[in-house]
C-alpha cells in the first residue's frame, strides 16, 4: 500500500483520543483529530506536528447529526475514503448518582453523545470504507458497561447509570454492526482503556473506588487496545470486547 491509511478519532483534541491520534500517526497513519472546538483541535496538532505526525483537526460535534453529515462531506472529497474511525468522544454527567435520582434529560444527553453519536459516526464511515473493502473501528467503551464485570465490584450499586447504560448499548451496537459489515472487509469491536487519569478519569477519580476495580493505567497504556483494534490484521477479531488486548464479557 502506498498511500497512508485515513483514519479519523472523534474527541481526539485531549486525554485518551489525543494519545490514540498521536500513536496511530507514528505507525505511519494519517490522522484526523476530531475536535469539538477548532482552536483546541489546533492547539492539539501543533503539538503532534512538533513530532514530525501527518495530522489534521476535524471539527464534528458528534451529539449533531448535521455536524457528522458536513464532516463526512470533507472527508469524501479530500481523501474519497476512510479506512479507521476511532469513536472515542465520551462524556459522564451522572458521577455518584444513584439510578433512583438519575434525570431523564441527563440520560438522553448522555446517550446523545456515547450512543447515538457513535451510530451516527458509523453510518458516515461505513459507506466510505466499504468500497475499498477496508475498514476498522473501534468504540471506546468501559468495563462499567460489562455486567458481568460489574458484577465482581461490591460498593458501585447504581451510580453512574446513564454511563454505564450508553456504554453497555455501545457494546451492543459493536455486535450489531459488525455483523452487518463482515463482507465488507470491515472489523468492529469495543476496548475499555482501563483507568486512566484523564479530565473524565480524575473527575471519577474523587469518588470512592470499590473493591476490585483495577488500578490506574497511564495514557499510553489507555490508548494501546484502541490502537490495536484499529490496526488489526485480517485475520483480527471482529464483534468483540477488549481490554489489555484481551476478549471481556458484558
Ligand atoms: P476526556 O473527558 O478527557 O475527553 C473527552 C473527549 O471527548 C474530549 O476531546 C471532548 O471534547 C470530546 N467530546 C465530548 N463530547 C463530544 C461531542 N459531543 N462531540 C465530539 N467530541 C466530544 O475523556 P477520556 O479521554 O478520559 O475518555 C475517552 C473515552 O474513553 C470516552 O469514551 C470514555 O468514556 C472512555 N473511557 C475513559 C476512561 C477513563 O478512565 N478516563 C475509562 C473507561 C472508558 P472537548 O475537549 O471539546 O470537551
Amino acid at each position: 500500500q502506498t498511500n497512508p491509511r485515513i483514519a479519523f478519532v472523534t474527541g481526539g483534541n485531549r486525554g485518551i483520543g489525543k494519545e490514540i491520534a498521536r500513536q496511530l500517526a507514528l505507525k505511519g497513519l494519517h490522522v484526523l483529530v476530531g475536535c469539538r472546538d477548532e482552536d483546541k483541535g489546533r492547539r492539539a496538532i501543533e503539538e503532534m506536528r512538533q513530532e514530525g505526525l501527518a495530522v489534521e483537526a476535524q471539527v464534528v460535534d458528534v451529539s449533531e447529526a448535521e455536524s457528522v453529515r458536513q464532516m463526512a462531506e470533507k472527508v469524501k472529497q479530500h481523501y474519497g475514503r476512510l479506512d479507521v474511525l476511532v469513536n472515542n468522544a465520551g462524556i459522564i454527567l451522572d458521577h455518584g448518582v444513584s439510578v433512583l435520582d438519575v434525570e431523564e434529560s441527563v440520560m438522553r444527553e448522555t446517550f446523545e453523545t456515547n450512543y447515538f453519536g457513535a451510530l451516527r459516526m458509523i453510518q458516515a464511515a461505513v459507506p466510505l470504507m466499504k468500497k475499498h473493502q477496508y475498514g476498522r473501528i473501534v468504540n471506546l467503551s468501559s468495563g462499567l458497561g460489562s455486567f458481568e464485570i460489574l458484577q465482581g465490584l461490591l460498593g458501585l450499586k447504581g451510580s453512574s447509570s446513564a454511563y454505564r447504560i450508553s456504554k453497555t448499548m455501545l457494546n451492543a451496537l459493536t455486535c450489531l454492526v459488525a455483523q452487518d459489515v463482515a463482507e465488507m472487509g470491515i472489523k468492529v469491536n469495543a476496548a475499555c482503556p482501563g483507568r486512566v487519569q484523564t479530565d473524565m478519569g480524575k473527575a471519577t477519580a474523587s469518588h470512592k473506588v470499590p473493591e476490585g476495580v483495577p488500578s490506574p493505567v497511564t495514557v499510553a497504556e489507555g490508548a494501546d487496545t484502541a490502537v490495536w483494534l484499529a490496526t488489526l490484521d485480517e485475520e483480527g477479531p471482529s464483534g468483540g470486547f477488549f481490554r489489555d488486548r484481551k476478549r471481556a464479557a458484558w
